[in-house]
């Protein structure tokens, strides 16, 4: 019979070669899917297969086979990509690193004299407003943006707890806690701390650090994540508030971490996600250094320890600012010309900025760049 052609939902004719005029470009969400074709060409020994009767029981402890093997091989990945000191540190499991961000600002703020203001430097990931104002509770209150608390020239604060992303989301820029004190604390965010989206100066040696399996395989729908905690206060804090939510991490998400972890220590992953990474923001880049109307964040190349050698800028988002005067609602001028990203306000910075999302698959990539190419060729004066 004929052979049957589906195309992706963007493309039409005989042979899926005709872009539909009406096709949207997608740099909405941080679906980590650029990461699929990786796992395609992988697939066997990443294969999960649990029969019916496995791993039935509760099993409260946190001492069970799969939990300490994969306790075992979250330590041996941060040794190989050098990007956190694992010594000394307790290891807290969670459903995705979410349930941990919370988590964390419980189990810090049980030992602070309340209430607790909880801040972070803008612009910042919003679901750390979100949850902290919809889990919120006696000991603690979301206080918005971390610089506002700086006292004239001193960063010296009470009780207060810092969420600290780096790189950061939006913007991809290493970061550093801005406020300091002895009653302060700092959640350190590390969603993107892989060679992945930047170089690694450093491990990684903070009190309380939250890691994800989301953006280190892609593997966001299996909710997986952890913490790294170096008080013993703080780690039973945490692990209470993760019996109480939800007795314990499952173990059939665990038995999938375990493997998909087990399947990366070739090292494969870091160079086929890096390589991926850094070609998009070059084509990215080179497609917005011919305009005057927007421009993208700029990172500075630096040592990478795990790559060993200075290496340039592969964020997870580019963070673009519109320049005109007149566009002071940028993500209005992009969704005009297709494009669809995130506005500034969400992460309580300026409408002029829109975050684009470089996670999306190639196919959404591509389109992005075909829209923007399309949006700056138009504009007087552009190279
Ligand atoms: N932190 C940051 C900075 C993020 O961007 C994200 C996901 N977009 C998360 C945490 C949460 O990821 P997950 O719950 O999938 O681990």
């Amino acid at each position: 019979g004929k052979p049957v052609c589906e195309c992706n939902a963007c493309y039409g004719g005989p042979d899926c070669s005709q872009l539909l005029p009406n096709c949207v470009a997608d740099a909405d969400s941080g679906d980590p899917l650029f990461l699929e074709p990786f796992w395609m060409k992988n697939s066997g020994r990443s294969t999960v297969v649990i029969p019916g009767w496995h791993r039935m029981s509760y099993d409260y402890s946190d001492n069970s086979y799969i939990s300490q093997e994969l306790e075992k091989n979250i330590r041996r990945l941060h040794a190989i990509t050098k990007n956190a000191v694992t010594d000394g540190r307790y290891i807290v499991f969670g459903a995705g690193s979410t349930q941990l961000l919370n988590a964390a600002v419980y189990a810090l703020s049980m030992n602070m004299s309340s209430p607790v203001k909880v801040v972070a430097e803008k612009p910042f990931y919003p679901v750390y407003r979100e949850q902290t104002e919809f889990f919120k509770a006696k000991q603690f209150e979301f206080h918005g943006d971390a610089s506002l608390l700086r006292n004239g020239t001193s960063n010296t604060v009470e009780n207060v707890i810092e969420f600290v992303a780096s790189p950061n989301n939006p913007d991809g820029n290493l970061k550093k806690a801005v406020l300091e004190g002895p009653s302060v604390k700092t959640i350190h965010d590390y969603a993107y701390y892989w060679p992945h989206y930047t170089a690694i100066p450093a491990p990684a040696d903070e009190d309380l650090m939250i890691f994800t399996m989301s953006k280190l395989t892609g593997h966001a729908g299996s909710r997986f994540g952890w913490a790294l905690v170096k008080d013993k206060q703080v780690y039973e804090n945490m692990i209470q508030y993760i019996q109480i939510a939800e007795m314990g991490t499952s173990k059939d998400t665990q038995l999938r971490a375990l493997q998909i972890l087990k399947a990366i220590h070739g090292q494969k992953i870091f160079h086929f996600a890096y390589k991926t990474m850094i070609d998009k923001w070059e084509k990215l880049s080179e497609i917005v250094s011919r305009s005057n109307r927007f421009t993208i964040q700029e990172i500075p190349p630096l040592f990478c320890n795990f790559f060993e050698e200075v290496r340039g800028p592969s964020p997870a988002y580019a963070w673009l600012k519109c320049e005109r005067e007149e566009d002071s609602n940028c993500s209005a001028v992009l969704r005009a010309a297709k494009i669809i990203g995130r506005e500034g306000s969400l992460f309580e910075s300026d409408d002029r900025y829109v975050r684009l999302s470089l996670l999306r698959s190639q196919d959404d990539f591509d389109l992005l760049l075909r829209r923007l190419n399309d949006l700056i060729s138009k504009e007087k004066g552009a190279q």
